[in-house]
């Protein structure tokens, strides 16, 4: 393998890393309209912890842990997912 090769191999998986949608928004993805928004809304709400959301979900058939929630909910402050913010969609 040439270096060449090994670069592009790293751009490669960068990119894979960034595109990946994380657990949450598969979620957000699999519910139905007004579930979605009513999770988007605790999502904001910061007194709701993230493992209490998590076992919500849990419950509900779709299973997260609170680190999901909170990698999620970090991604207004940077160092989170790569999930768009709730203002940037609409
Ligand atoms: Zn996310």
């Amino acid at each position: 393998m040439s270096l060449q090769d090994d670069l592009v191999a790293l751009e490669s998986a960068r990119k894979n890393v960034g595109g990946k949608q994380c657990r949450i928004a598969e979620i957000l993805a699999q519910l139905n309209a007004k579930d979605a928004a009513a999770l988007n809304h605790l999502l904001d709400e910061t007194q709701v912890f993230g493992t209490q959301i998590a076992e919500t979900l849990t419950k509900n058939g779709h299973h997260t842990r609170g680190a999901n929630v909170q990698h999620h909910r970090r991604r207004v402050k940077g160092g989170g997912c790569n999930c768009p913010l709730p203002n940037a969609a609409s």
